[in-house]
């Protein structure tokens, strides 16, 4: 037959409350019987002072913020605590003020046990000392987890940052990031090529069609730029409607065959405004630079778009190196 102890107002046996399950030991009620009860109305905070101490849910809820700055970004929701839980049980192990921070989500009964009570309960019950042992790798599992769920989220944000909204492409900032790296990668000896791309008179397409056909004619250029990769090239946008390719272990002659091949197919792919209407074919230039030695990612940009210029110069709709 279990132990049953009243406590209070509140009438629960030691066996609903989670770090005394299957604990049948009447030292344990008798220590248990000496702890404070207090009534805590809702939204009311558990204060801490310098005494650490356990507090179990009788009746009623906690929410419990592991880390107070999260809620105040409003990061993550508070944990709650139900009745037979317990709140505080790690400030009391390591001694140390409790990080977390507990408010009453509704009007609740805690019994609250001091530092001193939880080690004696430990001492004299090895159940207790193994439900404590449970329970915190409940909790370190649950932190575990926050902190991967966490992770995923920053990474998530950080790709999306990297990519840009309107065309699916990488972005400058990605370029920024990618680029030393791939530089790096061709001082090893491999060719690193580079292609600048920028539409021709787009302007006078968007005066003419409307700024939303505009974002159409870049939206499909990238399309068509995208579609025509091998899986280890890469196309970022640039800036409006200026596009970049990179093509790792490629020399200028493979690099400029390229280029001409994305040009022939732009000036036929088809720009839809909207689904009945087809808009005017797009021509874009193409400059096309190869790494040098010496040479840093500025510089190889730097020589894509002066070879840009060339093709700009020489008529647009063709790729100049
Ligand atoms: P060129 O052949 O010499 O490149 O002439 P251009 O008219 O294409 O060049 P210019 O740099 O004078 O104009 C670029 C235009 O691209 C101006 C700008 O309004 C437009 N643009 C830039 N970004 C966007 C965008 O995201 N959407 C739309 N619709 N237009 C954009
Ligand atoms: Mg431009
Ligand atoms: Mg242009």
């Amino acid at each position: 037959m279990k132990q049953i102890t009243t406590f209070g107002a509140s009438d629960f046996t030691i066996d609903d409350l989670e770090l005394f399950r299957d604990i049948d030991d009447p030292a344990v009620a008798a220590l248990l019987a000496g702890c404070a009860i207090v009534r805590v109305p809702l939204n009311a905070a558990i204060l801490e002072d310098t005494q650490a101490r356990l507090y179990i849910v009788l009746s009623g809820a906690l929410g419990v913020q592991a880390d107070p700055h999260a809620e105040a970004s409003g990061a993550t929701a508070p944990t709650r605590i139900q009745a037979g839980e317990c709140f505080g049980e790690l400030s009391v192990l390591d001694n140390a003020a409790n990080s977390s921070s507990a408010v009453a989500l509704q009007e609740s009964d805690l019994l609250v046990i001091d530092a001193t009570t939880v080690w004696k309960l430990i001492d004299q019950c090895n159940g207790v000392a193994r439900n404590l042992l449970r329970l915190l790798s409940f909790r370190v599992r649950a932190a575990n987890a926050q902190i991967r769920r966490r992770q995923k989220v920053g990474e998530f944000y950080r790709q999306l940052s990297m990519v840009d909204g309107l065309t699916g492409l990488y972005n400058r900032a990605w370029l920024n990031d990618i680029l030393p790296a791939l530089v790096r990668q061709a001082e090893a000896g491999q060719p690193l090529s580079l292609i600048m791309i920028d539409l021709d008179h787009f302007k006078k397409f968007n005066d003419e069609h409307g700024h939303l056909a505009g974002d159409a004619a870049i939206k499909m250029a990238a399309q068509v730029i995208g579609a025509a990769l091998r899986p280890s090239d890469y196309a970022a946008r640039y800036g409006g409607e200026e596009l970049i390719v990179i093509l790792p272990d490629t020399d200028l002659d493979v690099a400029v065959m390229i280029a001409e091949r994305l040009c022939e197919r732009m000036q036929h792919a088809v720009v839809f405004a909207d689904m009945h209407l087809p808009l005017p074919h797009m021509t874009a230039s193409f400059g096309v630079a190869s790494l040098s030695r010496n040479q840093d990612g500025n510089d190889l940009i730097a020589a894509a778009d002066a070879a840009l210029y060339r093709a700009k110069h020489g008529g647009r709709n063709r790729v100049a190196r």
